[in-house]
């Protein structure tokens, strides 16, 4: 949704609060996409700082589908938005070096964008479907949560790794 912003830096009395939908499917990483399953309505209060700027209050969640960090099961996480702006009159920025915010097109405020980027960094960083997730097997691939699989991972000497690598490299020229 574009929101503009005229009147709440023109009009210093100017105060609202909107309900806004956020409308991406997935939060993009650029390397990775991580699907967004539902979304809450964000609280959007814009408010005349009475100092040629305008204050935004944003509050809301979505949730987010991620991968378990060692078994790559998705998993829901609930991802909150609670942030702050205080943003100055968009023309000033033509006389300045400084750059408006990436959400910010003259006048409009674009919610999807500022969301997205407020979810991006409110993701987690660590992600386990449970605590004790048992991860993947590094010789078989199977998920170890849903059994053992027998095979041997037991992790050589460091020493006899090394030779392992040169064993394994030699092979490979063959
Ligand atoms: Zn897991
Ligand atoms: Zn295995």
């Amino acid at each position: 949704m574009l929101i503009n912003l005229t009147d709440y830096f023109k009009n210093t009395e100017k105060a609202d609060a909107l309900d806004v939908e956020f409308n991406s499917e997935s939060i993009d990483l650029g390397y990775i996409k991580y699907p967004v399953t539902s979304s809450g309505i964000y609280r959007f209060e814009i408010t005349n700082n009475n100092d040629g700027k305008v204050k935004i209050l944003v509050k809301g969640f979505s949730t987010v589908l991620m991968p378990c960090d060692r078994c790559l099961l998705e998993v829901e996480r609930k991802v909150s938005v609670d942030s702050e702006f205080v943003l100055d009159e968009p023309s000033s920025y033509e006389e300045s070096e400084e750059e408006a915010e990436a959400f910010l097109n003259g006048y409009e405020l674009d919610s999807d964008l500022l969301i997205h980027n407020e979810l991006t960094m409110g993701l987690p960083m660590k992600v386990l479907c449970k605590d004790d997730c048992k991860g993947l097997c590094p010789v078989c691939g199977r998920n170890r949560n849903e059994g053992d699989c027998g095979c041997d991972t037991f992790v050589p000497d460091p020493r006899m790794a090394a030779i392992q690598d040169i064993f394994n490299a030699h092979n490979k020229e063959v």
